[in-house]
């Protein structure tokens, strides 16, 4: 566990559906202390308080439409605001577009942190090979008797798609199927390879392999962290002032 009182700054996690975000995510809050910032969380906590924001964005999906980008920065810039993330957050699932990231990295120069050089956002893109992913996703299989979940590529039973449990027959979820999966990995690398574009222009961009086990990718994650949060350090201690923290 880190110091309570240093500063880790704003963590932007990227990576495609089943690359482990979600995952390590959790295991960054429990190691540095700083909060996890979900925009679905958010929408869903700011509906069920019934503010201002929330109704705006209920009547808004009650259509059927999706909550535009003026509305989440009035959501994420409200939570952003909060004591807890002044020694910095992790978010996960904004920005996701380059216009998102643009607005973002606006309010924390002007608001919260020192957004430029060695105290930026640190954005960490974990990368999966697609032909790994794909085994993961379309591999697997659940056992509708007793729920036990295979993957016939990386874990299967011992017979051919029956459970070791109870021999009742495997079955895979529909939204499984390889041209499902496919769809889904293309249309995220569609939507954020802008966003990937904007960061790595920046130079924030640290691309980390996220086809080992789970235990070495958190670990080669805590290990940039605690890098970058050092070299921060570092500079502010040169020019003598703080990393900018609001109050
Ligand atoms: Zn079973």
């Amino acid at each position: 566990m880190a110091d309570e009182t240093t500063q880790i700054g704003p963590v932007i996690l990227l990576g495609p559906p089943g690359a482990g975000k979600g995952t390590q995510a959790r295991n960054i809050v429990e190691r540095y202390g700083i909060p996890q910032i979900s925009t679905g969380d958010l929408l869903r906590d700011h509906v069920a308080r019934g503010t201002a924001l929330g109704l705006e964005a209920k009547a808004i999906m009650a259509r059927g439409e999706l909550v535009p980008d003026k509305l989440m920065y009035g959501i994420v810039a409200d939570r952003l605001r909060a004591p807890d993330c002044r020694r910095g957050f992790v978010l996960d699932g904004f920005p996701r577009t380059a216009a998102q990231a643009g607005w973002l990295n606006a309010f924390l120069g002007k608001e919260l942190f020192d957004n430029s050089g060695p105290c930026a956002p640190l954005v960490l893109q974990l990368v999966v090979d697609y032909g790994g992913l794909l085994l993961r996703l379309t591999g697997r299989r659940s056992c509708p008797t007793c729920g036990r979940l295979y993957n016939i590529y990386l874990q299967p039973p011992r017979v051919d798609e029956l459970c070791d449990v109870d021999g009742t027959p495997l079955i895979f979820r529909d939204d499984d199927r390889e041209e499902v999966i496919q769809g889904r990995i293309s249309a995220y690398e569609r939507q954020t390879k802008p966003l990937v574009e904007y960061f790595r222009e920046q130079g924030r961009l640290v691309p980390v392999n996220a086809d080992r086990e789970l235990p070495q990718v958190t670990a080669e994650i805590f290990g940039v962290i605690d890098d970058h949060r050092k070299k921060c350090e570092l500079a502010a201690m040169k020019t003598g002032s703080a990393p900018r923290q609001s109050n």
